[in-house]
């Protein structure tokens, strides 16, 4: 990338596939069963597997994991549906782990 200024972006930890924006984040308060994890508003270069209802502490969902386009790991989950009222600002957000993105451009 040499001096060149561009957004601050996460990359898939495997493949270094640029998958969000750091402005995208909604919050960094997220817990997945494997640690932290931060919603987006949208990620890019990713697809989505089955939509699947959980139960999770805030209520159910039906929810998809999101995989990178290029490696194809599971880097995190997208909530299509959200059952409880309160919770109906996730639908359409992406969940990522923490662990499973870097950081680029910082
Ligand atoms: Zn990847």
């Amino acid at each position: 990338m040499g001096d060149s200024i561009g957004p601050r972006l996460y990359s898939c930890y495997k493949c270094r596939n640029h998958v969000a924006l750091h402005d995208d984040i909604i919050s960094k308060d997220f817990q997945s069963k494997s640690g932290r994890a931060y919603l987006f508003t949208h990620v890019r270069n990713v697809f989505e597997g089955p939509e699947a209802d959980q139960e999770l502490i805030t209520g159910l969902y039906t929810v998809s994991d999101v995989h990178c386009t290029d490696c194809r790991e599971v880097l995190g989950w997208k909530y299509d549906k959200a059952f409880e009222e309160s919770q109906k600002y996730k639908e359409g957000k992406a969940v990522l782990e923490k662990f499973k993105i870097v950081k680029e451009n910082w």
